[in-house]
């Protein structure tokens, strides 16, 4: 589609032909009706393009499939149930037991759970690094064995922005891809297919969402990974639960994603539902909009907080005193996104004054929602750690994570100035 990516959020994916509905309908059928075996077998055997079970596709997940692979700028898109399964199928579909996996430390706490624990369980293993690190130690973190790069561009919580061109550029020359989870930054802010990432995961739960109304996920393939390279046997050898189908050869570009859908979801079976994927579709369209708003009010809140003198630190990559500001500026030229970490004085203590202070932000486990909200992670998602095991996960007791919502800006900025007075 040759319209801009804003246009995209609203009518990519969905194009209604004469009296058919302007609205994505809802198909909520787990099947679908052919007049001949033939017809339904061909389908089966991927001979043919068409629906015939929900698990497999469906067309409302497609239609918002094909908006989110347009915003990446990909060859295809596939929903999941939830982030979580978008990364596991994202890494499953290229890694066997006996295989290894490198990935950035900063990445979400589940995600670090899923490669660290279960994914161990199931024989592949993985070594962290800091994304931070130059070339020669990511590539001495690489072995024979390793099939993926994985990475955050904008991670959560602790909002480093990758360097997507480094990490490509190491993931490349040892032949295996570069997968990211975009899920902070969204298509709207960063597009890492441009800098070299071969994959995309997203949170859909998140900004894409945006109203924290249901919970999903989705993989993007870019197309541009070769996987002829003796590394990748499951796309470039026959697959024989498809009648010797070599992904590779018979969907070209569209290998990866076609063998996710095919092999992976029919297997595990982690699909998007279809009355999700509708909400998901109305959050989209006005995606753009919203990420503008989100960024431009945080910018003021982290401008702000960097004057109080009731704050410690403030970390926000759009800030110039940011580590990260550069490669903000030239991976998320827009804006990073509505996430903003800060210390407040006076420790633990302070953390939670300032909490209990705020009326128009609310205390959830969720960020990326058009509501401003706040967590404390030292008294919540890691309360059973002491000062000194926060320090060591990079988590200090004052710690405040705050997603800047939509709101009017003064509202949101004297609700964080009177919660700070009470500090
Ligand atoms: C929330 C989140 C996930 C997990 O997504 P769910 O939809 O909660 O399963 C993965 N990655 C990032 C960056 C997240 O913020």
């Amino acid at each position: 589609m040759g319209y801009r990516i804003d246009t995209n959020c609203i009518h990519a994916g969905y194009e209604p032909k004469n009296g058919e509905p302007r609205v994505l309908p809802i198909v909520q059928s787990t099947t679908y009706k052919y007049d001949t075996a033939q017809a339904m077998g061909d389908l089966f055997d991927l001979k043919a393009d068409g629906f015939f079970y929900t698990r497999i596709g469906n067309p409302t997940l497609d239609a918002v499939e094909k908006k989110i692979a347009a915003l990446e700028g990909g060859v295809g898109a596939l929903l999941t149930s939830s982030g979580m399964a978008a990364s596991l199928l994202a890494v499953w579909n290229i890694c066997h037991s006996g295989d290894h996996i490198v990935c950035s430390e900063a990445i979400y706490g589940g995600t670090f759970n899923l490669f660290n624990k279960t994914l161990r369980e199931m024989g592949v293993d993985c070594t962290f690094v800091s994304p931070d690190s130059s070339e020669e130690e990511l590539n001495a973190a690489f072995q024979d064995n390793t099939r993926c790069f994985f990475a955050e561009t904008l991670s959560n919580p602790s909002l480093i922005v990758a360097d997507l061109e480094k990490l490509a550029k190491v993931a490349h020359s040892h032949g295996v891809p570069l997968i990211v989870d975009n899920t902070f930054p969204t298509p709207i802010n960063c597009r890492p297919f441009e800098f070299g990432a071969d994959i995309v995961v997203h949170s859909t739960t998140k900004y894409m969402d945006g109203h924290a109304v249901q919970l999903g996920g989705v993989i993007v393939d870019s197309g541009n990974f070769n996987w002829d390279n003796g590394k990748f046997p499951d796309l470039t050898e026959p697959d024989e639960s498809y009648h010797g189908v070599v992904y590779a050869k018979d969907f070209g570009k569209a290998a990866y994603i076609t063998k996710a859908r095919v092999h992976m979801m029919r297997d595990i079976g982690a699909q998007a539902a279809p009355m999700n994927a509708f909400l998901l579709n109305l959050g989209l369209e006005t995606l753009a909009l919203r990420m503008e708003r989100h960024c431009s009010n945080a910018l003021a809140v982290a401008k702000f907080l960097e004057q109080n003198e009731k704050v410690e630190w403030v970390n926000y990559p759009d800030l110039e005193s940011s580590k990260y500001h550069a490669l903000a500026k030239k991976y998320m030229p827009n804006g990073t996104s509505g996430v903003i970490s800060f210390g407040v004085k006076g420790g633990r203590e302070g953390a939670v004054r300032f909490m209990e202070g705020l009326k128009l932000a609310s205390i959830v486990t969720h960020v990326a929602d058009l509501r401003t909200c706040v967590l404390h992670p030292a008294s919540t998602t890691h309360r059973q750690l002491t000062d000194e095991q926060l320090d060591a996960a990079g988590i200090s007791p004052n710690m405040i994570r705050l997603s800047v919502g939509i709101e009017n800006p003064k509202d949101i900025l004297e609700d964080i100035e009177t919660a700070l007075k009470g500090v």
